[in-house]
Order: C-alpha cells, then structure tokens, then sequence
C-alpha cells in the first residue's frame, strides 16, 4: 500500500502523465540516435542535424520531466518515493546507467590498448567511428579542427552539468543557497572549464583549466609541464602566466579561502568534479555508506592518496635538478601509474560509473588529495560549521540519508552540537531537506574539537 501511495506521486495525474510520456519519448528517440545510426537508418542526418538530434532531444526530454515532477507542485524538497524507485535504489535502470557510464570511461582512457581479440580495431577506433566524429562540427566552430576524444568528453560532460544543473535549479528552486551555488558550478564549467581551455588550444596555448590545480590536477606542479609551458611563452605570455596563477592560488588561495569559507567555496561552488556529482549525481546522493567503517576507510585512503601525490611531486623535482642522475625513470613511473590508477581509474572510471551503485561522491569522499587538503584545513582552522538548532530536531533523519559524505548528520543534531567535519563539503543539502530548520550553513569564530568557540589566531 505503501509502495502504491508513494508511485502515484511519482507519475502524478493523468493529463500530467500524458506530459511525461512526450517527455519520455524525446529522450528515448535522443538515446536511440547512437544505434539507429550504427543499424544505417539515419544516415540522411549529418553534421549539425546529427548533433542536433544526439544532443537536443535528450536535453528536451529530460528538462520536460523535471519540469513535469517538480513544478506542478509546491516548492520545497520532494523525495516522495525515492526508496520505491529502483532508479534511485540500485534498481536495473541505475545498473544499466552505471554500466554504460563505466564503459564510456573506461573507452575514453584506455581505449587505445583494448582491441577486440581477431580485431584490427581498437575501443577507441569504435568510439571515434560510432561518437566521437559527430561533434566535428562544434570542435571545428570552437577550435578550428575535428573532434578527439577530450573534447567529446568535456562537451559531455559540460552538457550534463548544465543538464543536471537545470533540474537542480527546478527541484530546489525555494532555496538560494542552492540556486546560486548551481549557477556556480554550472558557471565555472562551462567557462572555465571548458570554452577558455579550448579557445587557447585554438591559439597553440596550454589548455589551462583554471579551475583545476595541483593536487586535483597534479601535472600542473611537475617539473615537466613548467618546462613545456615556459617553451610556449614565445611570442606570449600565457605559459608564465599560467605558472603565477597556479602558485598563487595552490599557496595562497587555497588556504585563505578554506579558512574563511570552507571547503565549500571549492567542492561545491567550483570545482567540476563535485559539479558533476551534485547535479548528475544528485539522485543518487543517499546511496553513501554512512557507517563508522566507511568513515575510516575514507580518512585512510584519501590522506594516503594526498601523502603519495606530494611525494611523487617532490620525487619529479629531485629527479628534475639532478637531470635525472638520481631516480632515472623511476619517478616518472611513479607519476605515471598515478595517473593510470589514482586519476583515470578512481577519478575518472569508478568516480562517475558507479554514482548510481556508491553514490555521487566516491571520488570526492575516497580519493581526492585536494579535497584532503581543504579538509584538513576546515577540520583545524576554518570559521566553516554547520549548527544544529537540538531542541526542534523530530530526528526524522532525512539529513543524514540525503547526505553524499555519510556524514550522521542527525547524530549531531539530536545533540544540538555544530558540525566541523573535515569531509563535509558543505553543499547544505541536509539544511535544505530538514523540515524543523535544525540545521545552518555559517562561518563564524573557530571552534576547538568539542566544536565550542575558541581564541582565533591567525
Ligand atoms: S553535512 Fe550537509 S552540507 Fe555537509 S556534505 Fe553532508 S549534506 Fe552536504
Ligand atoms: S532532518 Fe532536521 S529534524 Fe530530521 S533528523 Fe535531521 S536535523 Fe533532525
């Protein structure tokens, strides 16, 4: 009975339902275009029509269905039925998104060396012949030559934060806090994330993300890449520029920022990967461990992380003034298998397929050395906290399951005390989605590991 009640506010009314089988229909016909394509029966569609209908119809269909589910009720955080949803639970339908989710990653990273055994073709070759050629026309607007795979990826992945992003703005349109954080992130994706990279590959410049730094993007500290972009500084000054900025903002910015505001400004303002988890990955949010094991294991394996990336930094540099006499190849193995196993691997492969079967914050939670770092500085040093109002919390747990760090968010509630958690990355969804207003995203005096005020001393 339960289950009834909860799917008919699901699919809502009859003229509504009509709505959404429309909206349902332009997002299989975008999804179907890859393989009716690949059967030959749209073959008359070329150049920007099969872009157009790669990328439009899916946008329409999905923005069509936020709009069905959650304008046509009161504002306010709707998540009836979510552990009804086998889309939202683990179901086949999240299963299969995972699974085709992981494979695009893994063709994108390594699709190179997988060939098919008795094939003289590659993943790769596969991708670029059955996806990669149809952004042809918008590489060459933006960047003046055909399509590789980094610029399919980052088209991609732009498109589902505006996508994801749009149904965000919908679903929590009575919060500001949610409103504007969206449009940040949504902001720095598409700006600096994706348009001024590609317009300074168009000008033979580095294609510097500047809202990526070292750690997060580890090879901007290697000697290498200083090297490489110094070489570009002829005829310009991009590559000393580039140099500046990411000094200045990894030594200063950084814990400047982290102190005021908390790692917020980053993980849940600016940075990709967590725009990526909070608007795609928001309807997995509540599938995080949220057991004290989980909790260990995370602080293990993200400081671990964070300590081999600042050795292996050091390790280049040492090998860089000794002109590689000391270590030989070796520190550039290390820097490799790094990237192979720490950024494609976990960063890339297993912290976007598996949103829908870990939740939307496997990487940011497990492994990243950056959200370590601003972790470690809002945990000891940060005016970051969220307070708990105790006295109203009907301790209805909704802001622990709807958190994407694990954090037991109602076991500080129920104890009225504030929240310092070093992983918390203060996207304030568990304020949003409490319905006594327990719960306060603030900046305020520091506070000591008892989470009382103390003397702050700069
Ligand atoms: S505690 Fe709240 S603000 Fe922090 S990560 Fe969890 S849901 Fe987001
Ligand atoms: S959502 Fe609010 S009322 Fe419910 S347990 Fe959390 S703090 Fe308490």
């Amino acid at each position: 009975m339960a289950k009834a009640i909860a799917m008919a506010s699901l699919v809502g009314s009859g003229p509504q339902r009509g709505m959404m089988r429309v909206a349902w229909l332009l997002l299989a016909a975008g999804l179907a275009f890859l393989p009716l394509r690949w059967l030959g029966w749209l073959d008359f569609l070329t150049g920007w029509l099969a872009l157009g209908w790669l990328l439009v119809l899916p946008a329409c269909g999905i923005i069509w269905l936020a709009a069905e589910r959650y304008l046509n009720r009161a504002a306010g955080i709707d998540n009836d039925g979510i552990f009804f949803s086998g889309w939202h639970t683990r179901g086949w339908s999240a299963l299969a998104a995972g699974s085709v989710l992981t494979a695009f990653y893994t063709g994108l990273y390594f699709g190179e060396d997988l060939v098919w055994p008795g094939s003289a073709h590659s993943l790769h070759d596969w991708l670029q012949a059955g996806l990669y050629q149809y952004f042809d026309p918008l590489a060459r607007l933006l960047t003046g030559r055909v399509a590789d795979k980094w610029f399919v990826y980052s088209t991609l992945y732009s498109y589902a934060v505006l996508l994801f992003g749009v149904r965000m703005l919908l679903k929590y349109r009575h919060q500001t806090y949610q409103v504007w954080r969206t449009l940040s992130v949504i902001f720095f994706q598409l700006s600096f994330a994706w348009l001024v990279p590609l317009w300074l590959q168009a000008m033979n410049q580095p294609g510097y993300y500047f809202s990526y730094w070292w750690p997060l993007k580890p090879e901007y500290l290697y000697p290498g890449i200083w090297l490489e972009w110094l070489g570009k500084q002829e005829g310009g000054f991009w590559g000393l520029y580039f140099l500046i900025f990411s000094a200045f903002i990894s030594l200063i910015g950084v814990p400047v920022l982290t102190w005021y505001f908390g790692k917020r400004w980053y993980c849940s303002w600016v940075c990709g990967c967590g725009g990526l988890a909070e608007t795609m990955g928001d309807p997995f949010r509540q599938l995080s461990q949220k057991s004290t094991r989980a909790w260990q294991i995370e602080r293990w394996t993200i400081h671990t992380i964070l300590l081999l990336i600042i050795a292996i930094t050091i390790l280049l540099w040492i090998n860089s003034i000794y002109k590689g006499e000391l270590l030989g190849a070796w520190s550039q193995a290390a820097a490799r298998w790094y990237g192979f196993l720490i950024v494609s691997a976990f960063g890339g492969v297993i912290g976007v397929g598996f949103y829908p079967w870990l939740g939307s914050r496997i990487w940011c939670r497990y492994g990243c050395p950056m959200a370590a770092i601003l972790g470690l500085i809002q945990r000891f040093y940060s005016r970051f906290r969220i307070t708990t109002n105790g006295g109203q919390c009907i301790s209805c747990g909704n802001c622990s399951t709807y958190c994407e760090m694990g954090i037991d968010v109602r076991w500080y509630a129920q104890r009225g005390q504030n929240i310092v958690r070093a992983s918390c990355v203060g996207c304030g969804v568990c304020a949003a989605v409490c319905p006594r207003g327990v719960l306060r995203l603030e900046n305020g005096p520091l506070l000591d590991r008892q989470g009382t005020e103390k003397n702050m001393v700069l």
